[in-house]
């Protein structure tokens, strides 16, 4: 089964490949693919609907399934922001150093116990024709610390020290990140359900 991963990132494809390196006869292919640019506006409100939205159009230009996904950071202590906004959360011109610190400032008067927060990932696969082949989601629990820490990860890693540890995602580095991530739980329950597409 050809499979076109929804990402221009590099490293997201490379961590898709190691996810479902279990899913026998898988070909993975990028958007250099496409015969066309396809940019599709992640602008609904649900991880889920901007990762279906995402994949229905790009496997309607592929003309293969396609796999897309929508992930991002929520913090208790803000009702769930920043959610699907967590790209653009410091708004026009947003850099991962500029989200950060407005995190940090939204959550000054927060103590401690009351800075919960989760990393969260829907995936969905959809074939050229609209019909969802497979849909998943995935979460990792955590806490949103103090200060920046760490150099790996990417994002709000420097700033979520996830549950069960006492360093960041940033300090943890790839190799825990990768087994214990929203988007590893999420492939993790992706890949018995493209295993059973594979069947004759
Ligand atoms: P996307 O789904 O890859 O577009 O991610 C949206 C945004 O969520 C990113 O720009 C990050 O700010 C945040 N995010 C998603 N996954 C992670 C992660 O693994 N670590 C840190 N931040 C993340």
């Amino acid at each position: 089964m050809r499979l076109l991963v929804a990402t221009m990132n590099a490293g997201k494809l490379r961590e898709y490949e190691r996810l479902l390196a279990d899913v026998p006869g898988l070909e993975l292919e990028t958007m250099a693919s496409l015969s066309k640019p396809v940019d599709v506006e992640e602008d609904l409100d649900t991880f889920l609907g901007n990762a279906r939205k995402k994949a229905t159009a790009i496997a309607a230009v592929a003309g293969i399934p396609c796999l897309a996904d929508d992930s991002g950071l929520e913090v208790e202590a803000l009702g769930g922001r920043p959610g699907v906004h967590s790209a653009r959360y410091s708004g026009e011109g947003a850099t991962d150093a500029r989200n950060n610190e407005k995190l940090l400032h939204e959550l000054r008067d927060v103590p401690d116990d009351q800075r919960t927060a989760r990393f969260r990932c829907a995936i969905a696969v959809v074939d050229s024709g609209g019909r969802e082949l497979a849909v998943v989601e995935g979460a990792c629990e955590g806490r949103i610390g103090q200060e920046p820490k760490g150099a790996h990860g990417f994002g709000y890693d420097p700033l979520f020290v996830p549950e069960g540890y006492t360093q960041t995602m940033a300090e943890l580095g790839l190799e825990t990140k990768n087994e214990i991530s929203h988007r590893a739980k999420a492939a993790e329950k992706l890949v018995p359900l493209l295993r059973e597409l594979q069947k004759p």
